[in-house]
């Protein structure tokens, strides 16, 4: 039972799902309390996932240009030189803007924020260790657990975050390695590659799957990107497991056979990036204490409105069902309040956008066309290449399509597939055009500004229900 002093809500977690549950909570004017263990708010997204890795792909394109892709446009560059600490710097500097911009919209909204570890007394009573010693406890009326991931580990390669990194080492290597080894061509893989490839590293990835680009990714897009990445100098072992690795005394050795069986090869390397996925994150929770079980991956068990089989104790983002994705954390944070505020919320999980932010960068939403084959659904396919896009063309910077897939019945669009520059923002016409149900033709008879990169959009709209002009 809760006494007269319990809040309306305790958040467990201050990462993109709890601290946007926390703000939100406190514009509807809950009492709130969001206990995080970190030392700063933001989670994996703010401190060692999207931000810092954006900042270290921005940031190594453009030196990577400079270097590359300056000549044919009439700039001629003198000695252009890495100055890594300022890189990792740079980085920091955005990462701590942002999470300290956290702490102040905390402030704004009146939620209160405690240092420390969180863990279940009973139903409506959370414990926590503070960062600063000693302990305090709290009651809520409501409960959110928003614990986020952790990285899946690699059995025999034990991560030391020097040699043998996840992605919270590979956002912070003080030297650039020689040669470096990715394990899984995922988005981790694939964009953690193309920043140490940029600075100067000799760069395999080794993937699994016959295709790249992690779980749904469009083949047709998958095998574009990847011959893109190859011609910047990254190399690719699709179709090949990873056996085994050791520590040599300068680096890794990474046994490695095709994924059929066959030969086995040995792969050396001077650090070895295993990412090969994210789990959920529960340790030390005390779930046990409120009989809390785990799905045979360790997510936590959820209904429709985020409810656990404790209805008062919820639970949103990386911890529970769904792609480990910030905006779908976030999505769910807002709905999650929604509920327990109103009884009523809303995410659509078919529209939720995956970017890669590669260079080019890859973006979609929606079903891919393997997806539409396997559930038997009819479609038409339009696609438009931005080597006929005006703007792109202008910018010398084509590579890439648009590819639309729309039902073949009624036109609806069904999933839409980018690569090009800037896809991650075309996404969000995208996103909304799904959303709002929009067929191709909608699109193609929307205007749409010249010279820019979204006629594109259009133009591949145009090709799905009728014919592009300029293609
Ligand atoms: P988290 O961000 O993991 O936050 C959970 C928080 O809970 C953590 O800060 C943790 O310290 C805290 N915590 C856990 N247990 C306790 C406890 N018992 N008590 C107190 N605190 C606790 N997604 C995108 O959409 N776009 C991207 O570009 C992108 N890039 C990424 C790049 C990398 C390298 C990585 C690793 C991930 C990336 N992601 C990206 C995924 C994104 O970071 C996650 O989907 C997102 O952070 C999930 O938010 P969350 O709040 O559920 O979990
Ligand atoms: P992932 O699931 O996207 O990709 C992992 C890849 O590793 C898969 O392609 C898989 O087939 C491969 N793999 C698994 N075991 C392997 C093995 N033994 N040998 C070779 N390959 C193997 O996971 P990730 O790239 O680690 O990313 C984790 C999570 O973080 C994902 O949910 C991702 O969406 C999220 N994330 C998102 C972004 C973004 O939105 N831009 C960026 C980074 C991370």
């Amino acid at each position: 039972a809760t006494g007269s002093d319990a809040r309306d809500l305790v958040i467990i977690g201050g990462g993109v799902a709890g601290y946007v549950a926390a703000i939100k909570a406190g514009q509807e004017g809950m009492k709130v309390t969001c206990i995080e263990k970190r030392g700063t708010l933001g989670g994996t997204c703010l401190n060692v996932g999207c931000i810092p890795s954006k900042s270290l792909l921005n940031n190594s394109h453009l030196y990577h240009q400079i270097l590359h892709d300056t000549k044919h446009r009439g700039i001629e560059v003198g000695d252009v030189k890495l100055n890594l600490k300022q890189l990792m710097k740079a980085k920091e500097t955005s990462v701590e803007g942002l999470t300290k911009g956290i702490e102040f919209l905390f402030k704004k909204n009146g939620v209160e924020y405690l240092k420390g570890t969180g863990s279940f007394v009973d139903q409506h009573t959370v414990k926590v260790a503070l960062n600063d010693g000693g302990e305090t406890v709290v009651a809520g009326k409501n409960i959110l657990i928003a614990t986020g991931s952790e990285v899946t580990p690699f059995p025999g390669l034990e991560i030391d975050e020097k040699t043998i990194i996840s992605s919270t080492g590979a956002i912070a290597l003080q030297e650039v390695p020689k040669k470096l080894l990715v394990i899984g061509g995922g988005i981790i893989g694939l964009e953690m590659a193309s920043v140490w490839s940029r600075l100067g590293s000799e760069v395999t990835v080794v993937e699994y799957l016959d295709q790249i680009g992690g779980p749904g990714m469009d083949t047709e897009i998958a095998k574009s990107i990847q011959k893109i990445l190859k011609r910047q100098g990254i190399n690719f072992k699709t179709g090949t497991k990873v056996l085994s690795g050791e520590k040599t005394g300068d680096g890794v050795d990474v046994q490695i056979e095709s994924a059929k069986g066959g030969k086995q090869e040995t792969l050396n390397a001077d650090v070895v990036l295993v990412a090969i996925g994210r789990r959920p994150y529960t340790k030390g929770l005390g779930l046990e204490n409120i009989g809390l079980e785990l799905d045979e991956r360790g997510r936590v068990i959820i209904d429709s409105q985020y409810r656990t089989k404790i209805p008062h104790i919820r639970c949103v983002g990386d911890v529970t069902f769904g792609p480990m994705l910030a905006h779908k954390a976030e999505e769910e944070a807002v709905a999650a309040i929604e509920y327990i505020k109103t009884g009523h919320g809303h995410v659509n999980y078919g529209c939720i956008p995956a970017v890669m932010y590669t260079a080019p960068e890859v973006a979609w939403v929606g079903q891919s066309e393997q997806d539409l084959k396997k559930a038997g659904v009819k479609y038409r396919v339009g696609t438009f290449p931005f080597s006929a896009n005006s703007r792109a063309k202008t910018n010398l910077d084509s590579e890439g399509m648009v590819k639309m897939l729309a039902d073949a019945e009624t036109d609806r669009l069904l999933g839409i597939h980018i690569i090009g520059p800037n896809a991650g923002e075309m996404i969000a016409e995208g996103t909304l055009a799904l959303e709002y149900g929009a067929s191709s033709e909608d699109i193609a008879r929307t205007c749409h500004a010249h010279p820019t990169l979204a006629e594109a959009f259009k133009e591949a709209a145009m090709a799905t229900y009728s014919k592009a002009i300029h293609f």
